[in-house]
Protein backbone atom coordinates (compact mmCIF):
# COMPACT_ATOMS: atom_id res chain seq x y z
CA UNK A 1 0.00 0.00 0.00
CA UNK A 2 1.20 3.39 -0.99
CA UNK A 3 1.10 6.26 1.80
CA UNK A 4 0.77 9.89 1.65
CA UNK A 5 2.98 11.98 4.26
CA UNK A 6 1.22 15.60 4.62
CA UNK A 7 4.07 17.97 3.57
CA UNK A 8 2.28 21.40 3.66
CA UNK A 9 -1.61 21.92 4.44
CA UNK A 10 -3.71 24.24 2.39
CA UNK A 11 -3.50 26.94 4.92
CA UNK A 12 0.35 26.79 4.56
CA UNK A 13 0.65 26.91 0.74
CA UNK A 14 -1.69 29.85 0.47
CA UNK A 15 -0.14 32.17 2.93
CA UNK A 16 3.41 31.80 0.81
CA UNK A 17 1.08 32.33 -2.41
CA UNK A 18 0.11 35.42 -0.81
CA UNK A 19 3.77 36.64 0.39
CA UNK A 20 5.17 35.82 -2.86
CA UNK A 21 2.39 37.32 -5.22
CA UNK A 22 2.92 40.58 -3.52
CA UNK A 23 6.75 40.68 -3.33
CA UNK A 24 6.40 40.30 -7.31
CA UNK A 25 3.50 42.75 -7.41
CA UNK A 26 6.34 45.31 -5.57
CA UNK A 27 9.49 44.07 -7.59
CA UNK A 28 7.65 44.44 -10.88
CA UNK A 29 5.46 48.13 -10.66
CA UNK A 30 6.28 49.95 -13.71
CA UNK A 31 7.48 46.66 -15.88
CA UNK A 32 6.30 44.03 -18.25
CA UNK A 33 5.73 41.62 -16.43
CA UNK A 34 5.10 38.10 -18.29
CA UNK A 35 4.32 35.09 -16.14
CA UNK A 36 5.58 31.55 -17.80
CA UNK A 37 3.68 28.58 -16.12
CA UNK A 38 5.55 25.53 -16.91
CA UNK A 39 2.99 22.77 -17.50
CA UNK A 40 1.54 20.80 -16.07
CA UNK A 41 2.83 20.43 -12.78
CA UNK A 42 2.84 24.09 -12.03
CA UNK A 43 -0.90 24.95 -13.46
CA UNK A 44 -2.78 25.19 -9.75
CA UNK A 45 -0.41 26.85 -8.00
CA UNK A 46 0.21 29.89 -10.92
CA UNK A 47 -3.93 29.82 -10.55
CA UNK A 48 -3.21 30.68 -7.31
CA UNK A 49 -0.70 33.06 -7.43
CA UNK A 50 -2.16 35.25 -10.25
CA UNK A 51 -5.20 35.92 -8.65
CA UNK A 52 -2.96 37.82 -5.99
CA UNK A 53 -0.68 40.04 -8.37
CA UNK A 54 -1.91 43.15 -7.99
CA UNK A 55 -0.31 44.92 -11.22
CA UNK A 56 -0.78 44.30 -14.85
CA UNK A 57 -0.01 41.02 -15.94
CA UNK A 58 0.28 38.89 -18.79
CA UNK A 59 0.66 34.59 -18.70
CA UNK A 60 1.84 32.27 -21.22
CA UNK A 61 2.72 28.71 -20.70
CA UNK A 62 5.44 26.44 -21.63
CA UNK A 63 5.70 22.71 -21.74
CA UNK A 64 9.35 20.83 -21.19
CA UNK A 65 10.13 17.32 -21.19
CA UNK A 66 13.53 15.98 -19.50
CA UNK A 67 15.30 13.21 -20.69
CA UNK A 68 18.92 11.17 -20.24
CA UNK A 69 19.30 12.23 -16.67
CA UNK A 70 20.15 9.08 -15.77
CA UNK A 71 22.89 8.33 -17.85
CA UNK A 72 23.96 11.79 -18.62
CA UNK A 73 25.52 14.46 -16.21
CA UNK A 74 24.13 17.32 -17.95
CA UNK A 75 20.56 15.77 -18.83
CA UNK A 76 18.43 16.99 -21.95
CA UNK A 77 15.44 18.76 -21.65
CA UNK A 78 13.14 19.36 -24.85
CA UNK A 79 11.10 22.16 -25.60
CA UNK A 80 7.30 20.53 -26.07
CA UNK A 81 5.64 24.10 -26.16
CA UNK A 82 7.13 27.22 -25.60
CA UNK A 83 5.42 30.47 -25.46
CA UNK A 84 3.13 32.21 -28.00
CA UNK A 85 3.69 35.63 -26.57
CA UNK A 86 6.32 38.14 -27.59
CA UNK A 87 9.04 38.19 -24.91
CA UNK A 88 10.93 40.95 -26.33
CA UNK A 89 12.56 43.23 -23.72
CA UNK A 90 9.47 41.80 -21.25
CA UNK A 91 10.14 40.88 -17.67
CA UNK A 92 9.69 37.21 -17.27
CA UNK A 93 8.89 35.34 -14.30
CA UNK A 94 8.76 31.01 -14.47
CA UNK A 95 6.91 29.63 -12.83
CA UNK A 96 7.45 26.22 -11.46
CA UNK A 97 6.74 23.64 -9.42
CA UNK A 98 9.65 22.06 -7.90
CA UNK A 99 13.29 23.24 -8.63
CA UNK A 100 15.05 19.28 -8.11
CA UNK A 101 18.20 18.64 -10.09
CA UNK A 102 17.81 22.53 -11.53
CA UNK A 103 18.52 20.99 -15.09
CA UNK A 104 15.02 21.80 -16.39
CA UNK A 105 15.16 25.58 -15.29
CA UNK A 106 19.11 25.96 -16.66
CA UNK A 107 17.63 25.36 -19.94
CA UNK A 108 14.34 27.11 -19.65
CA UNK A 109 16.02 29.91 -18.40
CA UNK A 110 18.80 29.75 -20.98
CA UNK A 111 16.19 29.38 -24.12
CA UNK A 112 13.94 32.43 -22.46
CA UNK A 113 16.54 34.86 -22.48
CA UNK A 114 17.37 34.09 -26.24
CA UNK A 115 14.13 34.39 -27.22
CA UNK A 116 14.98 38.56 -26.44
CA UNK A 117 13.25 38.67 -23.03
CA UNK A 118 14.50 41.75 -20.75
CA UNK A 119 15.01 39.76 -17.57
CA UNK A 120 14.27 36.46 -16.54
CA UNK A 121 13.79 35.47 -12.90
CA UNK A 122 12.06 31.85 -11.29
CA UNK A 123 9.38 31.54 -8.87
CA UNK A 124 9.05 27.94 -7.60
CA UNK A 125 6.65 26.60 -5.51
CA UNK A 126 8.74 24.20 -3.99
CA UNK A 127 12.28 24.17 -3.59
CA UNK A 128 14.68 20.56 -3.44
CA UNK A 129 17.94 21.12 -3.14
CA UNK A 130 19.09 17.99 -2.08
CA UNK A 131 19.45 16.58 -5.51
CA UNK A 132 20.57 20.18 -6.96
CA UNK A 133 23.50 19.70 -10.01
CA UNK A 134 22.97 23.05 -11.38
CA UNK A 135 23.66 26.82 -10.09
CA UNK A 136 20.47 27.65 -10.44
CA UNK A 137 18.57 29.68 -7.62
CA UNK A 138 15.34 30.50 -7.84
CA UNK A 139 14.14 34.43 -6.87
CA UNK A 140 11.18 33.77 -4.72
CA UNK A 141 10.36 30.22 -3.44
CA UNK A 142 7.33 29.32 -1.18
CA UNK A 143 8.27 26.22 0.41
CA UNK A 144 11.95 24.08 0.76
CA UNK A 145 11.69 20.73 1.09
CA UNK A 146 14.36 18.53 2.09
CA UNK A 147 13.32 15.23 0.24
CA UNK A 148 10.66 12.72 -1.06
CA UNK A 149 8.82 12.56 -3.92
CA UNK A 150 6.08 15.00 -3.92
CA UNK A 151 2.28 14.84 -4.82
CA UNK A 152 -0.86 17.23 -4.65
CA UNK A 153 -1.31 20.51 -5.67
CA UNK A 154 -0.89 19.99 -9.32
CA UNK A 155 1.72 17.93 -8.61
CA UNK A 156 1.49 14.29 -9.62
CA UNK A 157 2.48 10.48 -9.45
CA UNK A 158 1.53 8.52 -13.23
CA UNK A 159 -0.51 12.02 -13.50
CA UNK A 160 -2.43 11.30 -11.08
CA UNK A 161 -2.98 13.32 -7.89
CA UNK A 162 -2.44 16.40 -9.19
CA UNK A 163 -6.08 17.45 -7.40
CA UNK A 164 -4.88 16.69 -3.85
CA UNK A 165 -5.38 20.04 -2.15
CA UNK A 166 -2.26 19.75 -0.12
CA UNK A 167 1.10 18.62 -0.70
CA UNK A 168 2.23 14.92 0.13
CA UNK A 169 4.99 13.08 0.39
CA UNK A 170 5.02 9.69 -1.94
CA UNK A 171 5.92 6.36 -0.25
CA UNK A 172 5.50 3.94 -2.63
P1 LIG B 1 14.75 19.23 -12.43
O1 LIG B 1 14.90 20.42 -11.52
O2 LIG B 1 15.33 18.00 -11.82
O3 LIG B 1 15.19 19.46 -13.82
O4 LIG B 1 13.24 18.86 -12.63
C1 LIG B 1 12.24 19.44 -11.97
C2 LIG B 1 10.97 18.81 -12.43
O5 LIG B 1 10.91 17.44 -12.04
C3 LIG B 1 9.80 19.51 -11.78
O6 LIG B 1 9.32 20.51 -12.61
C4 LIG B 1 8.82 18.39 -11.59
O7 LIG B 1 8.02 18.30 -12.74
C5 LIG B 1 9.66 17.14 -11.48
N1 LIG B 1 9.82 16.77 -10.08
C6 LIG B 1 10.92 16.91 -9.31
N2 LIG B 1 10.71 16.49 -8.06
C7 LIG B 1 9.41 16.09 -8.03
C8 LIG B 1 8.57 15.55 -6.99
O8 LIG B 1 8.93 15.38 -5.82
N3 LIG B 1 7.28 15.26 -7.34
C9 LIG B 1 6.80 15.44 -8.61
N4 LIG B 1 5.53 15.13 -8.83
N5 LIG B 1 7.57 15.95 -9.60
C10 LIG B 1 8.85 16.26 -9.31
MG1 LIG C 1 7.70 20.29 -14.01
Amino acid sequence: MSEFIPVLTQKEIAKRVVEVADAISTDYRDRDLILIGILKGAFVFLADLIRHISIPVKVDFMCASSYGRSTSSSGRVKIIKDVDLDLKNKDVVIVEDIVDTGITLTHLVAHLKSSGAASVRICALIDKQERRQTEIVADYVCHSVEKGFLVGYGLDYAEFHRNLPEVYHLKL
